[in-house]
């Protein structure tokens, strides 16, 4: 099978069928070719149900995650959003469909600089990339619509809330080290409402707020 193919069958069987609806999310699930995002000896896996190695003990997150989490943000397109671990890029090139302007942080070095060249080769020009501790946010470039932490949380981090726009919302992994539950929190009308969408595994956010 070729990836095109395999790249239709991964949305339909993973996405689709698991109740993934963002007609937005599918089309921008149907562009990104995974492939591009992951290294050559797994290339044959691109569209496997699950997470990969992307090398320095990190992973591209599974394809149905992307997906949930790019519909649990609810992007109509003209947002800025926030994304702290980069990793692969692959979750940062989503989003580049999705909204109007994507910040995105990696605090390794060298899957920084990878995304980076993958990003500019598929000409995603409304991605800003930085290397540093994305636990603080990047207060420069704040307030955000929407942040989305691909990194799993010990708890919500306050420096991440206060860089949200009013009525923004972020969208999270928070939990243990080895098991989180996926969380929307969002003001609304002055207070703040918490959502959740189910266990998730991500590897831990480092740094000043992580673990
Ligand atoms: N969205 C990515 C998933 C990457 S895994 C993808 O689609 O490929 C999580 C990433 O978060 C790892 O690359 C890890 O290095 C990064 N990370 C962990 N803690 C971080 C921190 N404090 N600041 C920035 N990035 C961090």
């Amino acid at each position: 099978m070729d990836l095109n193919q395999a790249r239709e069958r991964m949305v339909v069987e993973q996405l689709e069928r698991r109740g993934i609806k963002d007609s937005r999310v599918l089309a921008a699930m149907r562009s990104v070719e995974r492939d591009r995002f992951i290294p050559a000896e797994y290339a044959e896996h691109a569209y496997d149900d699950g997470p990969l190695p992307i090398g320095s003990s990190q992973t591209i997150s599974q394809p149905y995650i992307v997906a949930l989490m790019s519909e649990v943000a609810a992007l109509g397109g003209s947002e800025r959003v926030l994304e702290i671990g980069t990793g692969s890029g692959y979750q940062t090139a989503v989003l580049s469909r999705l909204a109007a302007e994507v910040f995105s942080v990696e605090s390794i070095r060298s899957l920084h600089e990878h995304a980076r060249l993958i990003l500019e080769a598929l000409r995603a020009d409304n991605v800003n990339l930085r290397c540093g501790d994305g636990s603080v946010g990047w207060p420069e470039a704040a307030p955000y619509d929407v942040i989305l932490v691909t990194a799993a949380m010990p708890g919500i981090v306050r420096p991440l809330v206060e860089q949200l726009a009013s009525g923004g919302r972020l969208v999270a992994p928070v939990g243990e080290e080895d098991l989180q539950t996926l969380v929307r929190l969002q003001r609304i009308n002055g207070s703040w409402q918490e959502e959740y969408f189910g266990d998730c595994r991500f590897v831990r956010m480092t740094g000043k707020h992580g673990f």
